[in-house]
């Protein structure tokens, strides 16, 4: 069987480094990175989001501030209050919860944010210098898949990646941060033909499509790395993209939905926090 990777345990040891960061920093400047999350609307999944980085944020130590604005807030007004987070140097990340509401067009709120407070690491420029290969503030679920793959020293260069989905907040960040680590990497999507014999032929998958067994232990060369970022709901339960029962036989490692790549996304937050108060892009 291979081995598995526990997000949730890789997390706690990640966000104790973190704790301790903070620590310092405080120690060291007499202030603690401050994060602003702003909400807009009700949607529950939405609200448990915000409140699971309200609670990591303070259990690191850090400052919070969660703002919720009702369904109704008008673009301007939105703008208008990360403008003031922007100039407002107590705050050191900005975080908007996407979706925003229709009403509300989010191309020009990730825009507004200072991209040296874009924790999210969504803001074009954030995401060109990532292309790059220049410091950047990486977005959360990617950067948590390379600690992941870092934890466990597992070797990138020269391997085939398949990156099965390519969103702009998983698929295409991950594809550029296995390639910047030497990785051949494929970019799959719904339009891919003969995924199987992609997938057969990749030393790493990365599943980001959202729907349940869209990866299955036929499609799944033996020996490789299975990273499960989806999240789907059936029958009740909480599963991934992957089957895996099936695959966990044939992979050397493979993540677990829960417990997987979900928990080292608010780690990789709290990391993005940090690095926005030391200020990694001005240096
Ligand atoms: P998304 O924006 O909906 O993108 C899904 C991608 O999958 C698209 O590129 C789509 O292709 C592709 N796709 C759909 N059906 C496919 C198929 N049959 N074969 C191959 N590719 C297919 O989703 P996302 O935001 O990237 O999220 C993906 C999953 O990860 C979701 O389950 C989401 O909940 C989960 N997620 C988890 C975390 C976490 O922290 N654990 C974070 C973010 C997302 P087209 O581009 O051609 O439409």
């Amino acid at each position: 069987m291979g081995e598995i990777i526990s997000g949730k345990e890789l997390s706690l040891k990640v966000r104790e480094e973190v704790r301790l960061e903070v620590e310092e920093l405080k120690g060291l400047y007499g202030a603690v990175p401050h994060l602003v999350v702003i909400l807009v609307g009700e949607d529950p999944a939405s609200q448990s989001y915000v409140k699971a980085k309200h609670k990591a944020c303070l259990n690191a130590g850090m400052k919070s501030t969660v703002v919720i604005k009702e369904i109704s807030t008008t673009q301007d007004t939105l703008l208008e209050l990360i403008d003031m987070y922007n100039k407002d140097s107590d705050v050191h990340g900005i975080l908007v919860q996407l979706p925003l509401p229709k009403h509300i067009n989010e191309d020009l709120i990730i825009d507004a944010i200072d991209i040296a407070k874009d924790v999210d690491g969504f803001h074009p420029l954030n995401i060109a210098y990532m292309h790059l290969g220049r410091k950047a503030i990486l977005p959360a679920t990617p950067k948590g898949i390379m600690t992941m793959l870092k934890s466990k020293n597992i070797e990138l260069k020269g391997k085939d990646a398949i990156v099965v989905g390519r969103s702009n907040i998983v698929g295409k960040p991950v594809a550029m941060l296995l390639l910047a680590e030497h990785a051949t990497v494929t970019i799959a999507h719904s339009r891919t033909l003969n995924l199987k014999e992609k997938c057969l032929r990749a030393d790493i998958i990365v599943a980001a499509v959202g729907r349940a067994n869209t990866i299955t232990a036929d499609m799944v060369k033996e020996g490789a790395v299975v990273i499960d970022v989806g999240v789907n709901r059936v029958d009740g339960k909480l599963v991934g993209d992957c089957d895996f029962d099936a695959i966990k036989d044939k992979a050397s490692f493979i993540t677990p939905v829960p417990g997987g790549v979900g928990p080292m996304t608010i780690t990789s937050l709290l990391q993005n926090t940090i690095e926005c108060y030391k200020g990694i892009l001005k240096i």
